[in-house]
């Protein structure tokens, strides 16, 4: 029996004799009491002669929930393989890919029998030449081949085209020719916020029942999704992160739009990599897998290297248009007025007079990210992290980005009690501020986190934006991907140093994918569109490389440093948090952890060290970093490690996790 218990350990339960006529399935839910519970929802894993409970100790199942089980054998196939490979109990595994309902225990209604026989398919497939009103071109014609030409075969396609190469045409044929042949399309895309245009395109053209399944849909109509794709009503799925676990009836097609998006990994609970799962997944079903992106990341370009993954490129912008030109624009020789170069200043001015929209990208919400005392060099610092605390202004207060503590803005420094507090850096609602004086008839939205947390407030700027209802648009990341603004001819990097600084080795990869995908917004339609870059490294190789040739040769140029550095993928890393009130406790943890992990050839530990960002919400952090160049050789490592850790008693004096495949350090 697996439970949703933080152990790699199963349940054994007799089975009374008033279940002697069920047939017990792996896979379908049972009631027991466990712990001082009396009704605890279990799933079966299989039946068996033999027991380690002594009988009289051996407490029974309660209850029988399902006459199903209710995964399909790949399914719980893949769902073992999951914990397996995340080294993470199965039992958690299992409840925390279900819908809520599900793990509460409520009925999962079998297919009707007439139900069953409805596989979801296309019937009178639209002739797809009306409804697009172009023709694909050679290669887009070719990608759609190789995607569906063997749909019972397991095949991973890397989709790689700029930003209006015309990829999301490839998805929606692919699909096509999936649905047409009865069977399922999972879809999974970083943010169904950010997705709106896609999903109405793909509804528009496909006629098939698409689900979308997102965070603002009750468990009542999660579960009918889940229902719908286990049942084979709805031919097309599409979904965030963790859509990758919904059951099909009938998998045709696995598409992960923008794999590099660092979304995909959970980074709480179960970490899992939904773009990974979607490819293993593939293989389990003897499905094609596509992975789209402009900016693919470093481990699926190894993959492309390495032969496994099949490369389909589209060079072009598919409507014509040119691809915007990049330029550099050295901040150490130029004036600046509040985080805008004189250069970048003059271009908005241009595009503004000709009646186009300037996007400025400034990845950093709020209005200044450091509070500074003039006199005596105190600032504000968050209580419970080892972070700054940024000002909103319009709120007037500090707000710790890490834990989202408040504290009202202090009149006088705490420290020296002198009034000379200045705003040091600059957040987007202070560049909101200073476009506001420099140009005082334009009409500037500022979309990031903070602008846009009431509900439909984001659809509503994104409308205004395609509307034109706007010249200048401030955003964060929020705004770098998927959009199609037809007026935009304008975009500013404001700051690119922080990816050439920072302590994260994957934190120049980013830099570079956001530079790309922001970069792929300008000059879509008609006009081309011209990229600024402001950074104080202007002759940095990466970024020289990144602008003068393109994101292919940066990424080789990279992976040559990732290869020297002995770092993923050139190996495998596994990481072991820990957190506590008190730093040693953690750090004595890890020590221990660290000696009872037996030496094997080929296996490096580095730590305990303190994590990056040292104290969160008042815990200490500490980690420590398994590496090596083979997966087995870390994975054998690693199964036998768990079990110690779990019966550790210093153990239970901490918070601890392991991380496969870490995608941050922090
Ligand atoms: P991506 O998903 O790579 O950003 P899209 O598929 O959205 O690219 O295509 C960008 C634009 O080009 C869309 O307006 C689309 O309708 C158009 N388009 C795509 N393929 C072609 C083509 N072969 N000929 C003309 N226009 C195309
Ligand atoms: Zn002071
Ligand atoms: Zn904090």
């Amino acid at each position: 029996m697996a439970l949703p218990v933080p152990l790699c350990q199963h349940y054994d339960y007799a089975i009374g004799e008033q279940f002697n006529q069920v047939e017990f399935l792996p896979g379908m839910r049972v009631s027991v009491p466990f712990g001082r519970r009396q009704e605890q929802v279990g799933i079966a894993l299989g039946i068996s002669d033999q027991c380690g409970v002594p009988p009289h100790r051996l407490k029974t199942i309660s209850a029988v929930i399902d006459d199903q089980p209710l995964f399909s054998p790949p399914h719980f196939k893949l769902l073992c393989w999951a914990a397996d490979y995340y080294h993470y109990p199965l039992g958690e595994t299992l409840f925390s890919t279900l819908p809520k309902l599900l793990r509460q225990g409520k009925g999962a209604p079998a297919p009707a029998p007439a139900q069953q026989a409805r596989v979801a398919s296309a019937t009178a497939a639209q002739d797809g030449m009306a409804s697009r009103g172009f023709d694909l071109n050679p290669q887009q014609t070719q990608a759609i081949a190789a995607i569906t030409a063997h749909t019972d075969a397991h095949s991973t396609h890397v989709l790689q085209g700029i930003t209006g190469s015309g990829k999301t045409e490839v998805y929606i044929e692919a699909v096509r020719r999936v649905t047409e042949q009865g069977r399922q399309a999972l879809i999974l895309v970083p943010e169904i916020g950010l997705t709106t245009q896609f999903i109405e395109r793909l509804k528009q053209r496909l006629p098939v029942a698409i689900l979308v399944q997102h965070s603002a849909l009750s468990d009542t109509e999660r579960l009918r999704n889940w229902l719908a794709a286990r049942d084979g009503e709805a031919a097309v799925l599409i979904g965030t992160r963790s859509a990758v676990w919904m059951p099909l009836k009938a998998p045709g097609l696995y598409v992960v739009d923008e794999e590099h998006d660092p979304s995909y990994k959970q980074d709480s609970g179960f970490r899992y990599s939904a773009r990974d799962i979607a490819v293993v997944r593939g293989k389990f079903d003897e499905v094609p897998v596509t992975l789209g992106s402009a900016t693919p990341s470093l481990e699926t370009i190894n993959n492309v290297k390495g032969r496994k993954y099949l490369p389909q490129t589209l060079p072009a912008r598919a409507a014509g248009a040119k691809p915007p030109e990049v330029r550099v624009i050295n901040l150490r020789k130029q004036p600046v007025s509040g985080a805008l170069s004189k250069t970048l200043l003059n271009e908005i001015t241009r595009t503004l007079e000709s009646n186009n929209q300037a996007l400025l990208f400034l990845n950093r919400r709020g209005y200044a990210p450091v509070i500074l005392c003039h006199d005596c060099g105190w600032y504000a610092e968050c209580t419970r992290c080892s972070a700054k605390m940024t000002f909103h202004k319009d709120k007037n207060c500090l707000i710790c980005h890490h834990c989202d503590a408040r504290k009202a803005l202090p009149a006088l420094c705490p420290d020296c009690e002198r009034p000379q507090l200045v705003e040091v850096g600059h957040g987007t609602q202070r560049l909101d501020q200073t476009l506001a004086g420099h140009f005082p008839g334009a009409k500037i939205l500022r979309i990031d986190r903070d602008s846009t947390r009431r509900k439909g407030s984001m659809e509503k700027m994104l409308r205004a934006i395609t509307a034109g209802d706007a010249d200048i648009l401030i955003g964060t990341q929020m705004l770098a991907k998927g959009h199609h603004f037809p007026r935009l001819t304008l975009v500013g990097i404001v700051d690119a140093d922080a990816g050439l600084l920072s302590a994260d080795f994957r934190a120049s990869e980013r830099m570079a994918q956001l530079i790309v995908q922001v970069s792929g917004r300008a000059g879509r339609e008609q006009q081309p569109g011209v990229v600024y870059i402001q950074t104080h490294f202007p002759e940095h190789p990466l970024l020289q490389t990144l602008v003068n040739r393109n994101y292919r040769e940066f990424a080789d140029l990279l992976l040559r440093e990732r290869r020297q550095a002995q770092l993923p993928p050139y190996t495998h890393l596994a990481l072991l948090g820990a957190e506590a009130t008190k730093q040693e406790v953690a750090e004595k943890f890890l020590r221990l952890a660290r000696n009872s992990l037996k030496q094997r050839d080929n296996l490096a530990v580095f730590g305990p060290l303190a994590a990056p960002i040292e104290k969160r919400r008042g815990r200490y952090r500490c980690q420590l970093l398994v590496q090596s160049g083979n997966r087995n050789t870390l994975h054998q490592a690693l199964t036998p490690w768990r079990q110690t850790l779990e019966s550790m008693q210093e153990a239970k004096r901490v918070r601890w996790h392991l991380d496969i495949d870490p995608q941050d350090l922090l």
